[in-house]
């Protein structure tokens, strides 16, 4: 196999997809597929409860907390949050530190009051504003922020001080280091990065911030809805809950997210070290506010763009191209992203920059 450096939909832990091929034709003897199963079954159910512990376990979530596996991606959490959030307040606080903060505040907006706070749209995104710099609401019913921006590869060092209840989308860095939950109202992630393939996204919510939802908030938009039903009210994605299972297993046998943060301080360090003394790429991000799992990066001259991708795909290290919306290179090295992967990577990049440099 190659070494995917894929934003999203990212690389899955090859061992997660050897056990689901296996067990493709026969889940366990029992002589059908996953995807063949109903929800309701004994199986499937001890499937996804047995997901949703390991996930509790690796984050350490508390009873208090609801875990939800619900369709519509991340983006469709930048509606539900403030559909169930905003109350009658009506008023949200939201630091913008690039495009995926800028989706959720231009979504937000349909629904009430938004106070951009803090954005660091001076630095053209480069850093994260400092939390003393933020002018936060006296009445804002939460505070919104995006702690990695996939595009931008801008991640906060530090776990914002709020009174209102902080609510985070974790999308691209959910998993890849210990986290503690209980500083939060609201975490959501979509999956297709650390958590498994897409069609699903979690939403760790504290229970007490159930049951806001005005009374125009469609059943399958409330919250509530799905933690009194097990995430189960309509048919779940079935086989994207079960990978995500698989995962989350495979995670617990890499030692959990304690061995993952060493991995991939370490993978990033090296990424991170490799681009600031080449002279040949660069990346543009403040040193304390770079991101572990995405890694843009430019060469100095970017008529060779084309070239650098062409040959990296041919060398097995695929998917490096930047978003679309600002160029360059990307690479993301998630968590099923091996070392070994960034160290193929940085040899790739210093045999092109000595061919071209
Ligand atoms: N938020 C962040 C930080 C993301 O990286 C992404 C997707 O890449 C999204 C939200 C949107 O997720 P989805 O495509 O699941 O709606």
């Amino acid at each position: 196999r190659a070494f995917n450096f894929c934003a999203g939909p990212a690389a899955l832990p090859e061992e997660v997809l050897a056990q689901a091929a296996a067990e493709m034709l026969d889940y366990q003897g029992r002589g059908l597929s996953v995807m063949e199963m109903s929800h309701r079954s004994s199986d499937y159910v001890a499937i996804a409860e047995t997901a949703e512990q390991d996930l509790r376990d690796l984050l350490g979530i508390g009873d208090d907390y609801a875990v939800l596996f619900l369709q519509g991606g991340a983006s469709q959490q930048f509606a539900m949050v403030p559909m169930n959030l905003m109350g009658n307040q009506g008023v949200a606080d939201y630091i913008n530190t690039g495009q995926w903060s800028a989706k959720a505040i231009k979504e937000a907006r349909r629904f009430g009051d938004v106070n951009v706070v803090a954005s660091s749209e001076d630095t053209r995104f480069t850093t994260v504003p400092p939390q003393a710099s933020w002018q936060l609401s006296d009445n804002a019913a939460y505070v919104h922020y995006t702690p990695n921006e996939t595009i931008g590869g801008v991640e906060y060092s530090f776990i914002p001080e709020t009174r209102a209840p902080l609510v985070a989308d974790f999308s691209s860095s959910i998993l890849s280091r210990p986290l503690d939950v209980s500083r939060f109202g609201l975490i959501y992630a979509g999956a297709q990065k650390n958590i498994g393939p897409a069609g699903i996204c979690v939403v760790i919510v504290r229970r007490d911030l159930l049951g806001r939802a005005g009374p125009g908030v469609p059943t399958m938009l409330d919250y509530r809805t799905h933690a009194e039903n097990d995430s189960m009210y309509n048919t779940p994605p079935t086989y994207s809950w079960y990978l995500a299972g698989l995962v989350f297993k495979w995670l617990k046998a890499q030692g959990g997210l304690v061995a993952m943060e060493q991995t991939n301080r370490r993978k990033a360090e090296k990424l991170y070290g490799y681009i600031d003394g080449s002279g040949f790429y660069s990346n543009p991000v403040e040193p304390i506010s770079r991101s572990w799992m995405n890694v843009p990066f430019v060469l100095a001259d970017d008529s060779l763009d084309k070239r650098f991708l062409a040959e990296a795909d041919a060398a097995g290290l695929l998917n490096l191209k930047g978003h679309r919306s600002v160029g360059g290179m990307r690479a993301s090295i998630y968590n099923a992203v091996p070392e070994a992967a960034v160290d193929a990577l940085i040899a790739f990049m210093k045999d092109f920059a000595q061919r071209h440099g």
